[in-house]
């Protein structure tokens, strides 16, 4: 068995060439791609990494929880690992972007690719450029070109504006311009709205059945997120009602119960969940089986970093759905560019020609650039067992550390019995 020797944490600020502005974030100036990386090592020397999207230094405190409930427990048993999160949870933090690093730790000590953990070979992915910014119909019909050109054949636009006729506007006059060479979709980024700095147009049922209307004129191939996350009973009506495909489901951070439900009520014919934010690789590999169960499809919302777009790779290549759907590849340049996007990684994934290999290499397959996290990131967090034994004497004194401890060994004797077959005593 190998079990969890050391946990890292870092908070990690990679500068973008250029600002970015987020059509999800109205008016907010992005300057950095920021994350939390995790670095897991076990007690014989396998690392696993994971990283999850920050705004800032927000889980400066999380290492206090991640220490006690985590660190000498099996590395490669994913169900405790969902569970330690789910007890996390609790508390009110969902982090299921850690989950990933036990399926690369898993993959490793396998010598096998998550994707095959999954019971799938690597193989190439056919990939959309998914825009991320808001802009004019011409603007947007020179980028798309600009992105027909570079290889894909199919892009995603973004609509946010409080003036509905600037959104229909930009829908058709891109299509009736390009919708011959390539295939369109359109993110409306309702689902979860942000109005931090400027305020940002919110839709109901009404807006989003005619803007569906104006797309299935103009041939659009999917819209996403017309309606916010929860708003259950308007997207199934909505659903029901558009001639072009619904999608959405990216940041449900309650995971597979909340996605089960939604697909049982048909809020989507498209289910998006990113396992960085929706219940990690376990839960999402079990939304896809059952969007499958229920004629629905997947494809993952990937926008954050490297390390997201790698995980999610891994799950397109085992969902059975890669040869139906495009996979999401962000890139916005000037600001989003791939080499800021996968910065963190020794080898970011440009793609050839819109599609992207999934790594063949045991876990989820990619290598940590030291240099670069030497230089953008900054290391918060580390506590092995010896540090967790100071921490809790710290924090819970001698007695009821030791109380704690050997209550612990005791649930662990009574695991191995009862796996060997005997009676717990
Ligand atoms: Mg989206």
């Amino acid at each position: 068995m190998s079990t969890v020797a050391r946990i890292e944490l870092f908070h990690v600020a990679i500068p973008l060439p250029e600002t970015f502005y987020p059509a999800w974030i109205p008016g907010f100036p992005q300057r950095e791609n920021r994350f939390t990386l995790i670095k897991v090592t076990t007690d014989d020397g396998v690392e696993g990494y994971s990283a999850g999207t920050a705004m800032g230094r927000e889980r400066a405190g999380l290492g206090d929880l991640l220490g006690p409930y985590l660190l000498g427990e099996d590395a490669t048993d994913i169900g405790l690992v969902q569970q330690r999160l789910r007890e996390i949870s609790y508390l009110g933090w969902r982090n299921y972007w850690i989950e990933p690093a036990f399926w690369d730790i898993k993959g490793k000590l396998a010598g096998k690719p998550v994707c095959e953990l999954l019971g799938a070979q690597p193989r190439t992915i056919r990939c959309y450029a998914s825009t991320g910014e808001v802009k004019s119909a011409a603007e947007r019909i020179e980028e798309v070109l600009k992105r027909h050109e570079e290889g894909f054949d199919t892009v995603k636009l973004r609509v946010h504006d409080a003036d509905e006729a600037a959104d229909i506007d930009q829908v058709t006059r891109t299509a009736a311009a390009v919708g011959d060479k390539v295939k369109l979709g359109v993110d409306a980024n309702q689902g979860w709205r942000v109005t931090i700095v400027s305020d940002s147009p919110l839709w109901d049922l009404a807006r989003a059945k005619r803007f569906a209307d104006a797309c299935a004129d103009a041939g659009l191939a999917w819209i996403e997120e017309p309606l916010p996350m929860d708003a259950y009973d308007d997207l199934a009506a909505l659903s029901a009602y558009s001639r072009v495909a619904i999608a959405g489901g990216e940041l449900h951070s309650a995971g597979l119960p909340e996605l089960k439900m939604m697909i049982e009520r048909r809020c989507y014919h498209i289910f998006q969940p990113d396992a960085m934010f929706a219940g990690g690789i376990a839960q999402v590999f079990e939304v896809i089986r059952l969007c499958r169960e229920h004629g629905l499809k997947y494809t993952p919302h990937t926008w954050t970093n490297g390390i997201g777009l790698a995980v999610n790779l891994h799950l397109v290549a085992a969902s059975g759905f890669a040869d139906e759907l495009e996979l999401e590849y962000p890139l916005s340049p000037p600001g989003w560019t791939v080499e800021r996007r996968d910065a963190i990684l020794e080898e970011p994934f440009v793609h050839q020609k819109g599609e992207l290999t999934v790594p063949s290499r045991p876990g989820l397959g990619f290598t940590i650039n030291q240099g670069v996290l030497g230089r953008y990131g900054h290391r918060f967090f580390n506590m092995d067992r010896k540090r967790l034994m100071w921490f809790s004497l710290r924090h819970r004194g001698l007695k009821a550390s030791i109380e704690i401890d050997r209550r612990r060994k005791e649930k662990k004797a009574a695991q191995q019995a009862g796996a060997k077959g005997v009676a717990p005593g």
